[in-house]
């Protein structure tokens, strides 16, 4: 691989052992600071050899609950118990999440389209470059915990790229049945080669993500299900050492393969949805009306699902456009 090119440059010594945090600082030279620099927060905690692991939240500044469980994983980790390395990365698109929004209000820069970055380019596009050039080479695993942010909310769940073999396919679903979600698919790469999942197969890093209900805000049960997640998939990594949290409900693993998979709004208007979080559907089931609530006279618009499945994501707030995701399925695995 080719020197990184990356500006960026972390405050603390990734090769050091102990607890250090610091920021990593992407220059932002404006009108009101000069030579200023964007200071995005970070944490290593070493303990000799072992495991090298990413742990990342705030890709998306409006999923709060990552970024809130990795605050409280940073304050309680010691040293002591812990083997190996892990890099916190809290809020990755710092000013995203300082901004409370999906994406960037410096270039509307959204990280998980961003990779494999550009060490020229904006604010957004620098961090993905930093991200993918220096930490991802620095480790063995990379988990990444997204929520549904703004607008989706989910049944909590895992996800990774849909593995090759069946092996691959089998330690995939060790993991996700390790973390404890209730549910977590194998997704078909839908997004693309601009997200973390497709950077950390290109680094040759081991990545899951979550979907970690959202909504725009944290509940307490989505939170114990993600943070007694981190710590059972830290012990079987080998990364921490102790009693991990006891296992928590089964996991039922599922796939996400393409786009009959999603339904979109049809029209603009408001949005009366016909199913909830969980619900079994079939092909041609209504998912949801939207209505037309300047012309209120005409009927709604009847959005249906695709294909069968169960609802696992859903859009919270009322009011849609044209194009708007209104609901996504998983289907139960199938090799
Ligand atoms: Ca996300």
């Amino acid at each position: 691989m080719a020197r990184s090119q990356s500006r960026l440059t972390a405050e603390i010594d990734f090769e050091r052992d102990g607890k250090q945090h610091g920021f990593i600082r992407l220059p932002y030279s404006v009108h009101r600071s000069a030579y200023g620099w964007i200071p995005i927060p970070v944490v290593c905690i070493k303990n000799g050899d072992g495991p090298r692991v990413l742990l990342m939240a705030g890709n998306h500044g409006d999923e709060y609950e990552g970024q809130v469980a990795l605050g409280k994983l940073i304050r309680a980790l010691k040293p002591a118990e812990m083997r190996g390395r892990v890099i916190i990365l809290p809020s990755a698109n710092f000013p995203a999440a300082m901004a409370g929004m999906r994406t960037s209000p410096l270039d509307e820069g959204n990280l998980n389209r961003s990779f494999p970055g550009d060490a020229y380019g904006g604010p957004t596009a620098q961090i993905a470059y930093y991200i993918e050039k220096e930490l991802l080479p620095l480790c063995d695993y990379a988990f990444d915990f997204h929520s549904g942010g703004s607008s989706l909310t989910y049944i909590p769940s895992t996800l990774m790229r849909r593995p090759q073999t069946p092996a691959e396919v089998e330690a995939g679903a060790d993991l996700m049945r390790t973390f404890g979600a209730p549910f977590g698919y194998m997704a078909d790469g839908g997004w693309g080669e601009h997200t973390l999942t497709a950077a950390a197969a290109r680094a040759g890093v081991t990545h899951m993500g979550t979907e970690i209900a959202g909504g725009g805000q944290v509940t307490p049960a989505a939170l114990r299900i993600l943070e007694a997640g981190i710590r059972r998939v830290l012990h079987k990594v080998g990364a921490l050492t102790g009693e991990p949290p006891p296992a928590a409900a089964e996991t039922r693993i599922m796939q996400v393969r393409g786009a009959d998979y999603y339904v979109y709004a049809s029209d603009p208007g408001l949005f009366e949805p016909l199913v909830e979080l969980g619900d079994t559907v079939e092909t041609g089931t209504p998912a949801g009306l939207i209505h037309p609530h300047d012309t209120p006279w005409r009927e709604p618009a009847t959005a249906g699902f695709a294909r069968a499945g169960t609802v696992i994501c859903k859009r919270v707030p009322g009011r849609v456009e044209r194009g708007d995701c209104l609901f996504h399925l998983a289907a139960d695995f199938e090799a």
